[in-house]
């Protein structure tokens, strides 16, 4: 069932928790960084937004823990910062460059077939629009997504695994896959959170909202969140 969510309060709720989050409040189990931004927004960042490294990082972080996702990354972006330069490396070092992210064969090769199309189409550039994106080998929305917001600085919802469970774990959307969730989201979530709703939730899921047992007894917005209420019975303010 679908609950009205305070956008306002919950991100506000959710960003002051980020803000301790370097203070060590928060461990990882799953062996993903305990850094304050997911890796593709640390690659991003590290690469002064470039589309080709945004777009690789987002490609190789598929199925793969963040830290294997900065260290893989780095590793292929310092022998092939354009696509140009990747053509140059043949697909077996690709993958050993990227190993041991998962998927790592496949991921080489689209990598390699998708430097070709960048070069022959645009420029040598990912472009900035999400039907061109959604056409390359291996490239879903959420990559698509993660582009246009990370590398163009446009309004898009990066919806994966943590933000789709977390969603409906909220009540704000009910819905069974994240291309779903990203739609759902579309309409209920105001455009002014839409960049900032990936990295927050992605944090949170990997920290507290974790995909078994969630750890309610830590949750900064449990007073937004249909799963507690009803996990508790508690049809009050708790937080
Ligand atoms: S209350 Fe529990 S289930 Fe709900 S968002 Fe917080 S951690 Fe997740």
């Amino acid at each position: 069932m679908k609950t009205k969510i305070e956008w306002g309060a919950a991100v506000r709720a959710l960003e002051g928790w980020r803000e301790g989050l370097s203070g060590g409040a928060a461990d990882n189990a799953d062996g993903g960084s305990n850094a304050a931004m997911p890796s593709v927004s640390t690659v991003a960042e590290r690469y002064r937004q470039d589309a080709w490294a945004v777009l690789v990082s987002t490609i190789i972080s598929l199925r793969t823990k963040d830290a294997v996702t900065l260290v893989s990354s780095r590793k292929l972006l310092g022998k092939a910062p354009t696509p140009q330069k990747l053509l140059k490396l043949d697909e077996a070092e690709t993958a050993a460059l990227i190993y041991p992210a998962g998927f790592y064969k496949t991921k080489a090769a689209n990598l390699h077939k998708i430097a070709g199309i960048l070069i022959d189409k645009y420029g040598g550039e990912p472009p900035p629009d999400m039907d061109a994106l959604l056409a390359l080998p291996g490239v879903g929305r959420k990559t698509a997504n993660l582009v246009l917001i990370e590398a163009y600085g446009m309004d898009g919802i990066c919806v994966d695994t943590h933000v789709h469970r977390i969603s409906n774990r909220l009540g704000a959307v009910s819905t069974k896959t994240p291309e779903e969730t990203e739609f759902a989201l579309r309409e209920t979530l105001p455009q002014k959170y839409w960049k900032r709703i990936n990295a927050l939730l992605v944090l949170y899921g990997q920290n507290v909202c974790k995909p078994v047992r969630p750890r309610c007894e830590l949750c900064v917005i449990t007073r937004h969140c249909a799963f507690y209420k009803s996990a508790t019975g508690s049809t009050s303010v708790s937080r």
